[in-house]
């Protein structure tokens, strides 16, 4: 699997940050966002999306099953 990197500040992707990009697009993410550029572009803070990145992991959401990086 490729490296993925964040489109707006180039910063490399975690695994979580993956999985949330595309269950956020419904596994069709035509660009992906760290957290921090994800919180700044939602206009919320970085920790509420860590939150809820921690909540949909823990539902066994499948995208977070997978291993992107
Ligand atoms: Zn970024």
């Amino acid at each position: 699997m490729k490296r993925l990197a964040c489109a707006a500040c180039g910063a490399p992707m975690t695994n979580d940050e993956i999985a949330f990009c595309l269950h956020l697009h419904g596994g069709a993410a035509a660009r992906f966002l760290c957290v921090k550029c994800m919180a700044a572009d939602f206009g919320c803070p970085p920790e509420h999306l860590q939150k809820k990145i921690g909540l949909l992991r823990n539902s066994g959401c499948r995208y977070f099953a997978e291993t992107y990086v």
